[in-house]
This record gives C-alpha cells, sequence and structure tokens, in this order.
C-alpha cells in the first residue's frame, strides 16, 4: 500500500506518522522548502497545540462541523495529541484557557519533534515538490508537480490547509483537486480576522480594552456577543472578542456593532457614577472628567460620537446631554464592513463539503481518496481548537487507511 499524502503541515505530517508507523509506503509532497511553516508561526510563536479539554467540551468550540467532527475527535483526543508529543520528548504545559503550549514556549519543538518522526517512521518526505494536478487513472492516483515530476500512489490524502495567510504555503490548491474530483467546496472565507468597520476609527489604531462586551446583530435577527479583550486597528476591531465574532460574521450580509465600554455597570449605576463624578468636578471640562472612564484617545472619541463638546463645563452639561453620553459609553455602535483578508486570517472557514466525505474523511465519491485539515469545512474558535481538529482529522484518514476492511461509504 502506497500513500501520497500532499501538505507537509500539521494535518499532513501527523497521517503521514501515523499511516508509516503502520507500515504503510508513504511520500509526503510538500511545495515549501521545509514543513510545518503555518505551524511554527501558530500562537505567536509558541504553538498551541490543542486545547486541555475532553471531546465532548472540546465540540462545543468548533463553530463549523462539529457534528461530522465527532468521530474523528473522540478517536484522537486533546489527550492523544499530548501524548503524541510527550512521547516525541516534547514536556507540555497547559496554560489559562486549557490552551497547551510546548514548555519551552517554543513552536520549533513541535515541528522539529514532527520532523524527526517522519524520519523516524520512514516517510519519504519531498520538499519543493508542488503538486499541480491531482487525478486518478486506472487504479492509481498521478499527481503531476508544477515542474512535471510525477508520483503515483494506491491512496491520495490532499492535507493542503484553506488560503490564510497565503505566504506559509497555504493557497487553497487544495479546493482545485477536490473540484477536479467531482467534490464540490463551500464558499471559503476568511474567519479568526478583524472586523472592518465603515467608521473611520484609525485615531484610536493601538488602543487595547479589557473587560467590555462587543454584541454583533446581523440582518436577519441573530445576535452574537462576546465578552473580553479588544484592540482598536486602522481599520476596525481586533483582539480575541473581535476574532471570535468573526467566525459567525465572515458569511453575514450586514450587522451593526455594539461595544459596551462599563458592561459591568447598569445604565442606573454607569448614570449615578457620572453624576458623583461631576458633581466633584462641577468646574472641569468635559473631557477632563470623563478622562477617569476611558484611554485618552477613545475619550474624545466618544465625546464626538455622542454629540458633546469636550470642552464644555460640566456645570452645563444638560440631563439630555448626560443621558446621551451614558448611552454611548454602554452601546457604541459601528457598521459592519466586512471581515479582513486572507492574509490576516487565522484560519479559512468552509472547504471541502462535508456531505461527500465519511467520518474518517475519505472521499464517497472517488475510492481512495482522503481530506485532512482545514481543506475540509470544519472551523473552530481560537485557542488550540483548529490544530486539534488537523490533528484528529489526520489521524481518522491514517486510522482508514490502515484498517484492514475497505472504509464504509
Ligand atoms: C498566525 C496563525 C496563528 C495560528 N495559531 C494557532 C494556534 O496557536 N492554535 C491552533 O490550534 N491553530 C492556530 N492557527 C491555525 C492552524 O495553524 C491551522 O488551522 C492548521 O495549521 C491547519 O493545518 P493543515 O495541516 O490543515 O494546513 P497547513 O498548516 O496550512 O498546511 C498545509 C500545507 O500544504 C502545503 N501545500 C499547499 N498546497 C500544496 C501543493 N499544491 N503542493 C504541495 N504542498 C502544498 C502548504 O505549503 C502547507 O505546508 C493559526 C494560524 C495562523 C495563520
Amino acid at each position: 500500500m502506497k500513500a501520497c499524502i500532499v501538505g507537509g503541515g500539521a494535518a499532513g505530517c501527523l497521517c503521514a506518522v501515523l499511516c508509516a508507523r503502520n507500515g504503510a509506503e508513504v511520500v509526503l509532497l510538500e511545495k515549501n522548502e521545509k514543513t510545518g511553516k503555518k505551524l511554527f508561526i501558530t500562537g505567536k510563536g509558541r504553538c498551541n497545540l490543542t486545547a486541555d479539554l475532553p471531546p465532548r467540551e472540546f465540540l462545543e468550540g468548533v463553530v463549523r462541523g462539529e457534528k461530522f467532527l465527532r468521530s474523528a475527535v473522540w478517536s484522537f483526543t486533546p489527550d492523544d495529541t499530548k501524548a503524541f508529543f510527550e512521547d516525541m520528548g516534547v514536556p507540555l504545559v497547559t496554560e489559562r484557557g486549557n490552551r497547551v503550549f510546548p514548555a519551552s514556549g517554543k513552536s520549533s519543538d513541535i515541528t522539529r519533534a514532527l520532523d524527526r518522526a517522519l524520519k523516524e517512521s520512514g516517510v519519504r518526505v519531498e520538499l519543493g515538490w508542488e503538486v499541480a494536478k491531482a487525478e486518478k487513472t486506472g487504479g492509481d492516483f498521478v499527481l503531476t508537480s508544477s515542474d512535471g515530476r510525477k508520483e503515483t500512489s494506491d491512496v491520495l490524502v490532499i492535507a493542503t490547509g484553506g488560503k490564510s495567510y497565503p505566504s506559509t504555503g497555504s493557497t487553497g490548491d487544495g479546493y482545485r483537486f477536490a473540484e477536479s474530483f467531482g467534490h464540490s467546496v463551500v464558499k471559503p472565507v476568511p474567519s479568526l480576522v478583524q472586523l472592518l468597520t465603515k467608521e473611520d476609527v484609525s485615531f484610536l489604531n493601538g488602543i487595547s480594552l479589557k473587560n467590555i462586551r462587543l454584541t454583533a446583530s446581523v440582518a436577519g435577527g441573530k445576535t452574537f456577543s462576546e465578552f473580553g479583550e479588544m484592540l482598536f486597528t486602522k481599520r476596525g476591531l481586533s483582539g480575541p472578542v473581535a476574532l471570535t465574532l468573526s467566525a459567525h460574521l465572515n458569511r453575514a450580509g450586514g450587522a451593526e456593532l455594539s461595544l459596551d465600554l462599563k458592561p459591568a455597570l447598569s445604565p442606573e449605576k454607569l448614570d449615578a457614577r457620572v453624576l458623583r463624578d461631576f458633581g466633584e468636578r462641577k468646574n472641569a471640562d468635559l473631557k477632563n472628567v470623563t478622562r477617569a472612564l476611558l484611554p485618552e484617545k477613545l475619550n474624545l472619541y466618544l465625546l464626538q460620537r455622542a454629540g458633546l463638546p469636550p470642552e464644555k463645563k460640566v456645570n452645563s452639561v444638560t440631563a439630555e446631554e448626560r443621558r446621551r453620553l451614558v448611552e454611548t459609553l454602554k452601546c457604541l455602535k459601528f457598521r459592519f464592513a466586512g471581515v479582513g483578508p486572507f492574509e490576516e486570517a487565522v484560519i479559512t472557514s468552509g472547504g471541502v463539503d462535508l456531505k461527500d466525505l465519511t467520518p474518517k474523511c475519505g472521499s464517497r465519491l472517488v475510492e481512495g481518496l482522503y481530506f485532512a485539515g482545514e481543506v475540509i469545512d470544519a472551523d473552530a474558535y481560537t485557542g488550540g481548537y483548529n490544530l486539534q481538529i488537523a490533528f484528529s482529522t489526520a489521524a481518522a484518514v491514517a486510522a482508514d487507511i490502515m484498517s484492514a476492511k475497505s472504509p464504509a461509504r
């Protein structure tokens, strides 16, 4: 049995190792000059390789494909991922939010462990091998590289990733291969990426906020809300809450974003606090009193959005103006102008349609064809979930390839 695996990322590398350890002849084709280019930059260079959770709780972090992924995640769990790397000699630590990292804080521990596992299990790794065409002729898969080389196999695994961060090699080639085999592809869109706003927020670029609530009301009535940290960028909103919301807004036609800068206080309590501050500094400029509530630039922006002159003396602020101030602090609105581009997106949402895949990620259309990792239409929030999806689907594919029985179709 010879397996060709296209893509030396998280999914392709693990799949190759598991097949080779079980006796298959495996060729891993990677277009870059090294494997794991994207893995290396994950988790800000620290690689958050999984979420330390039992499968049931893990699956709650999945945005698309939860039902489909159940079998793969229960068969190769976050504990299995940890055990794989610990067995390869990489000590791990679990941090806040169940995030698992190499104890060294270096993603290179993970990429090196995979490279070592590939070597030890006897996988033939071909670097600089860009698959340009994949086809099945007779019983064999035939792969042709962009410079005319050929490779044939009994089984083909497409683990080419999505379209995000294309500089790492994930340029969406797998979607083209899938379509050439008759598979449909759910439109890929950027996910875990900044939210662009129609309002110009460039003035606020770099301001980061803690303990805020960002709510998105999507055209059609659905509402999504996240509490935590947020960051203003030149073109919109980023940071954990914005990235999480992007997973729900990346297919939305339109949406309104509402930022609650003081979620711990009800409008009444916030009004009482403002009234108290005003009472203590009656002759001060409004901006100098509200400064205590917000970072400098945001303070000025907020007053402008509330239609309040920053230099107005506090003792001349009317009750209606104070109401506007409180309302803007609780509900600073932004018009959603779409999500950021693939170049900045942590993952791609969409991909090979799950309806034509078995739970082991085998094609229902072409015998011996498999898909693993981000190329399929499954994705999750940040926190190690997406790498675990890559590992679980890779292991499911390897198990199916190596099972004596022919895959259930
Ligand atoms: C900045 C950033 C940080 C991230 N941090 C985390 C994190 O901490 N935790 C987490 O869980 N997830 C994280 N992710 C997401 C995670 O990296 C991906 O979900 C995961 O790498 C997907 O693995 P994959 O093997 O499916 O695809 P990839 O890792 O994208 O690998 C695909 C491989 O296929 C190769 N390839 C593509 N086309 C061809 C072709 N035609 N021929 C040959 N080779 C080809 C590519 O060069 C690439 O090496 C992060 C993503 C980014 C961009």
